[in-house]
């Protein structure tokens, strides 16, 4: 007999890299995944476990209030009929979770269930923020409670401790923070509101409580934010140190080293509509081990071109006849995942190291690129190869949350010229105010056309670039 189970997974704060390991785990072996849209979009994507044939329900806003029961029933029919049910909640699913609820139907149910716990956004939040929650000496205790009373319970006192943290808040901020100053808290107690933390867009405002309701309604802060209160609203330096980078490329986890990163995605991707098996038909013409070349140019088209050979029946063995080139690390950690130790990774990232070090004569070529590449690969290869076909899988767009209002930041970090211009359209020059740094030539000379400059800076610091640290060349700041 197959034994279905409903995992109850705490994903964490928002990002992918703060999941634990037992529940990418129990993720991975899922059949059915339930998640709501407090969660980014790309979650599963980043894990790469959207697709394989998994049945991936996302709950509407306020779906699980209205259809609570439905969307149980349906966990419970799927266990039922044998498979692995995975609910996945952000944070850590005892912490305003209704995992509680939820055990109680399951139990009811007959169904087998386990929770697995997420960081909750109670300490990873402010953590990541930089705002520790206990300190030797003042801070001994820290409370988390939810600002909005169920059943409008208003005479509830609200807890004692040095350091407090509200959930669900952004809407009674106002009454709040009176409640709290009524309750003895000094209008001038240091308090921090975080806007997303630890997702895209995350935004920190960082005042007196008294001044939290008007800070909060002149940034447009909304929810999900957590209001932190007490001495360690204080910035008291971060989880790291260096500038506060707000960092528009679409996958920040290489580059934490700059500094404190804000995710800010210039892009959104899309696939172009290239039909898997086009992409077989192009891999299959590369039959030479010595001089035919697979030439992956980024992390995103990696992603999209392993993709297509599974959507077409296919795996790393389709690439078996050819070397593989990867124009970075970023693009060859891809690579590596899906079975493919890249036989050329040039020192210098992009386009120019490719041209500079594959070699002068080659057979056959198939150069992956976004829609949006320039020419300058292309032309620089066509020279060197007897064929060569470009396949373009995937396309951007500007995204389409830009447009909220910039966050306070000492350096803003693009990773691609369609990043620049993306920037450029919806803030113009005030994208441009700060440092500006960049990933390579390409991008800086998209960066000086929109009529600014910047420099490179890599997160690895390579020879002859400027490492992040000396980079600004002032002494790092400390503080959120
Ligand atoms: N189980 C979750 C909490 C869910 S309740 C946990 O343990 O974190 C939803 C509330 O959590 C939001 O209204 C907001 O107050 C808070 N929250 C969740 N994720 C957040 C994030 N990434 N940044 C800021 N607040 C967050």
């Amino acid at each position: 007999m197959v034994r279905g189970v409903v995992y109850l997974v705490g994903a964490g704060p928002g990002a992918a890299d703060l999941l634990s390991l037992r529940a990418l785990r129990a993720l991975q072996a899922a059949d059915v995944i339930v998640w709501d849209n407090l969660l980014p979009g790309d979650f599963l994507c980043q894990l790469g476990l959207d697709g394989a044939g998994r049945t991936v329900r996302k709950l509407r806003s306020g779906e699980t209030r209205t259809s609570h029961e439905k969307i149980l029933r349906f966990m419970a029919e799927h266990a039922r009929s044998g498979r692995t049910v995975a609910r996945l909640k952000t944070g850590d699913p005892h912490v305003f979770g209704r995992s509680a609820e939820e055990v109680e139907f399951l139990k009811e149910a007959g169904v087998p269930w386990e929770v697995i716990p997420g960081m909750t956004a109670a300490t990873a939040v402010p953590t990541t923020a930089g705002l520790p929650l206990t300190w030797r000496g003042e801070g001994r205790s820290f409370a988390a409670f939810t600002g909005r009373l169920a059943g409008g319970d208003e005479t509830r006192s609200l807890p004692r401790a040095d350091t407090l943290v509200a959930f669900m808040s952004v809407s009674v901020l106002g009454s709040l923070v009176e409640r709290l100053m009524e309750e003895g808290h000094e209008p001038t107690t240091p308090a921090a509101l975080v806007e997303r933390g630890e997702m895209p867009w995350e935004r920190r405002v960082l005042g007196e409580l008294q001044q939290m309701p008007r800070l909060a309604r002149q940034h447009g802060i909304s929810s999900p934010a957590l209001l932190v209160v007490g001495q360690a609203a204080e910035p008291r330096g971060g989880l790291r140190n260096g500038p506060i980078v707000l960092f528009t490329g679409l996958d920040p986890t290489r580059f934490r080293r700059l500094g404190r990163l804000l995710h800010w995605p210039a892009l959104r991707v899309q696939p172009t509509g290239t039909s898997p098996h086009a992409v077989v038909a192009a891999i299959e013409e590369l039959r030479e081990p010595e001089t035919d070349w697979l030439v992956l140019t980024s992390p995103t088209g990696a992603e999209s071109f392993f993709r297509a050979l599974r959507a077409a029946g296919r795996d790393a063995r389709a690439v078996a006849g050819c070397r593989v080139a990867t124009a970075g690390r970023g693009t060859a950690a891809v690579a590596l995942r899906c079975g493919i130790a890249p036989d050329l990774v040039p020192a210098e990232a992009g386009s120019a190291g490719l041209l500079a070090e594959l070699p002068a004569r080659c057979d056959r070529l198939v150069v992956v690129q976004g829609q949006q590449a320039g020419p300058r690969l292309q032309e620089g290869l066509e020279r060197r190869a007897e064929s060569l076909e470009r396949l373009a899988l995937h396309t951007v767009a500007p995204h389409e949350e830009l447009g909220r209002p910039l966050p306070q930041h000492d350096v803003i970090y693009f990773t691609s010229g369609s990043g620049v211009r993306a920037y450029l359209q919806v803030y113009g020059a005030q994208a441009f105010q700060a440092e500006v740094w960049c990933i390579g030539e390409p991008t800086l000379r998209a960066i000086r056309e929109a009529g600014f400059d910047g420099k490179v800076v890599t997160p690895y610091g390579q020879e002859g670039q400027d490492a992040p640290s000396q980079a600004l060349g002032r002494p790092e700041t400390a503080g959120p």
